[in-house]
């Protein structure tokens, strides 16, 4: 066996984990099975019992995704990676695997709307409790855990005001307390921010955006220590089935060969594009953590390898002027997804935020006027001339 982290992270992108069939295909081989099969009925027993390793069906363990699975655990540094169906699924089995009824958990309210959901409404079902705070603000996280909070949960950067939160005092702050940290990498990659060692306990992904790059399959996955991840999250893999099929391990597989070099064009595009936006009248202000004026801008650059791909910034004239830049667009794409190859737009008060009572938009720092970019891969000149469509009718 090849030890991967005596290699450099392009190199492990790109060949960890593979293993070759003896038909000596060069790429990796989708295994689109859902069971395997044994030599004889006594192995049979053997694998059942947990005394041989090996395949016994695609809910537990595939080929295809072991590969993915192995290579983005090379790219987080993590002892052991489990795939699931999507992001949210990851998210969903972390918490089945470490929490049960009684438990509390701390996340930063800058999150994704629908983990805020699963938290609120889903896991509140069954009586573990989440309190909201504002992710940079340690005071809060501290003033927020109790005797049975067991997970601290956050972004950095958040979405969509790329605010940055120090992974590494969150860190310090969740081991005081015998709590885990768990980090969503979603915007960042293992690229660009690497929260293990930065003493995060767990990792959670959606593989949907950057990982994929392209926009084409649904998936996620949980990195962490194997004391965690191969056993109580594992056990929600097998015994509740959130698992990813191998044809989208094949496609995610594929997106981490060329994540380091699509990352580090999003990031450029997105620094152009930032810049550029700063010089535009009809601009009130930009968030992007490459800009000086970010006020994480320092922190950012200590802790990721890059600034991302995400770009948003506030529109003079609220809604009606947000959504007229949007609508004069010639290609952007309409959507509130994000980490793909084409650029997207959104207007997140009334789409990903648009749940939130005005009050709370406020709070979140959410205007009315504010627009999300997801820079994409497109030539940038050509983005900014789109925006610039909207902007000029104004
Ligand atoms: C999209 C997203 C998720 C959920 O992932 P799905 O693959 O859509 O289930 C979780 N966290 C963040 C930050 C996301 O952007």
């Amino acid at each position: 066996m090849i030890d991967w982290q005596t290699y450099g992270p392009k190199t492990r992108a790109i060949r960890a984990g593979q293993v070759r069939s003896h038909e000596g295909e060069h790429s990796e081989l989708i295994v689109p099975t859902s069971s395997f099969v044994f030599d004889d009925a006594a192995q049979a027993a053997a694998r059942f019992a947990h005394k041989e390793e090996g395949n016994i069906y695609s809910r537990f363990t595939n080929p295809t995704v072991r590969t993915f699975e192995e290579r983005l655990a090379a790219l987080e540094e993590g002892e052991q990676c489990i795939a699931t169906s999507s992001g949210m699924a990851a998210i969903l089995s972390t918490c089945l695997g470490v929490l049960k009824t009684g438990d509390h958990i701390v996340a930063s309210q800058s999150i994704f709307g629908t983990t805020v959901n699963l938290f609120n409404t889903i896991l509140g079902k069954f009586g573990v409790e989440t309190t909201f705070v504002e992710l940079t603000d340690i005071n809060a996280w501290q003033a927020a855990i109790k005797s049975n909070t067991r997970l601290l949960f956050l972004e950095t950067p958040s979405n969509p005001l790329t605010t940055i939160a120090d992974i590494r005092q969150l860190a310090d702050l969740a081991h005081e307390n015998d709590c885990l940290l768990v980090v969503d990498n979603c915007f960042c990659t293992p690229v660009l921010q690497q929260p293990l060692k930065l003493g995060a306990d767990l990792i959670v992904h959606s593989a949907t955006k950057y990982l994929d790059g392209q926009g084409r399959c649904m998936g996620g996955a949980v990195v962490g220590p194997k004391s965690i991840v191969g056993t109580d999250i594992y056990a929600i893999l097998r015994n509740a089935g959130p698992t990813m099929s191998p044809f989208n391990a094949w496609v995610f597989i594929k997106g981490l060969e060329t994540l380091n070099i699509r990352m580090k064009a999003h990031c450029d595009n997105a620094m152009q594009f930032a810049t550029w936006l700063t010089q535009q009248d009809a601009i009130e202000k930009v968030y992007y953590p490459g800009l000086t004026s970010h006020p994480q801008h320092q922190l950012a650059q200590q802790q990721q390898q890059g600034f991302g791909g995400i770009v948003a910034f506030d529109v003079k004239g609220g809604r009606e002027a947000a959504w007229h830049v949007i609508d004069n667009t010639e290609f952007l794409s309409i959507t509130a997804n994000l980490g793909d190859t084409k650029t997207t737009i959104t207007h997140p008060a009334t789409t990903t935020h648009g749940r939130l009572t005005p009050e709370q938009r406020d709070a979140a720092g959410i205007k009315d006027g504010l627009v999300r970019i997801s820079v994409g891969l497109e030539d940038v000149e050509d983005i900014q001339k789109d925006v610039q469509k909207g902007l000029a009718s104004l």
